[in-house]
């Protein structure tokens, strides 16, 4: 029976989701690793998938896609870039999939772009043909799909939403090294550190946050009428909308999803980020769907499986020319 694969790759460990052809998912499995560098290392993942698969009673030579999703980038042609807090030798990788499951194509997606493929694939963005699902979380992530692809950019950058300017003012530093960028605002550490700010700045005392990116504090006290809590969210509705009717001025996408752990209070925000859109967006551009994604941290496995299932259909596609 044909299998796909789609794979989380991360620092610690891989998420290996079970998928049919068709995009039905079977199952998951987390895999613990070492640094993925060495042949042993390689050995144990393939070993450990190729177990996971005896139990659907399915084989090595069944898998025939096997996308692979990175935190970093991944450019159009799939060649990756530089991926922080993730000891990967893709080369080797790569060679080792392939020689584990000779049958399956295998892909790289980046794992914003990869959550808008899964979105696009098997959750709320079934069957748009344009799509910008943007993920709010520790940072903020954008994958685009335009006319039913994705739009990973010549050098992987397409999409990196998060890293817009939004303050020219700004004095704080960004993770990226410049100044001003839509995640010092809209992530959740962007929420919590303004809370905290607007609350020193009125001199009122904040509510108990855990740590650098709780938000369920801060909408837990929006919720009982905290006024700091209300204008930390206004600020990232007012610049996470602002940046939307941006990227509605250069794709136009019928569809935004909002994902990422924020998205949990997506009930919450909505109709602020809705005003908020349709303040700043070109008149037709407002006619975008906004909505919360389904897959949750499912999405990226969905859509790494998908691209390399796409992947293996046109390679299969013979040439007209
Ligand atoms: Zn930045």
């Amino acid at each position: 029976m044909d299998m796909v694969l789609g794979i989380d790759v991360g620092g610690t460990s891989i998420k290996v989701g079970l998928f049919t052809p068709e995009g039905k998912f079977l199952d998951e499995r987390k895999i613990t690793t070492t640094e993925l560098v060495s042949e042993q290392a390689f050995a144990a993942v393939t070993g450990a998938i190729t177990a996971f698969l005896a139990e659907h009673d399915a084989g090595p030579e069944d898998v025939i896609a096997c996308g692979l999703d990175v935190p970093g980038p991944v450019a159009d042609d799939g060649t990756l870039g530089i991926i922080a807090n993730v000891e990967l030798d893709p080369k080797g990788f790569v060679a080792a999939f392939k020689a584990a499951f000779p049958q399956a194509s295998i892909a790289f997606v980046n794992d914003a772009n990869a959550a808008a493929l899964g979105e696009m694939w098997a959750g709320a963005a079934k069957g748009a043909n344009s799509c910008v699902v943007i993920a709010v979380g520790t940072g903020v992530g954008a994958g685009i799909v335009a006319n039913g692809r994705l739009v990973a950019g010549a050098f992987g950058a397409a999409g990196e939403a998060g890293h817009v300017t939004v303050n020219r003012d700004e004095t704080r530093q960004c993770g990226c090294g410049r100044y001003g960028c839509l995640e010092q605002y809209a992530s959740a550490q962007g929420i919590v550190r303004t809370y905290l700010e607007e609350c020193e700045r009125r001199c009122v005392k904040p509510v108990d946050v855990e740590h650098a990116t709780d938000t369920l504090s801060v909408f837990r006290a929006l919720a009982d009428g905290d006024e700091c809590a209300k204008y930390a969210v206004e600020v990232m509705c007012d610049y996470l909308g602002l940046v939307m009717s941006q990227i509605s001025c250069i794709v136009d996408p019928e569809l935004y999803l909002i994902g990422g752990g924020v998205a949990g209070a997506f009930d919450t925000f909505a109709p602020m980020l809705r005003e908020r859109f349709d303040a700043y967006a070109l008149k037709p551009s407002r006619a975008a769907r906004i909505e919360v994604a389904s897959l949750g941290n499912q999405a990226a496995m969905y859509g790494s499986a998908y691209e390399a299932l796409r992947i293996r259909r046109e390679s299969r596609t013979p040439s007209l020319e």
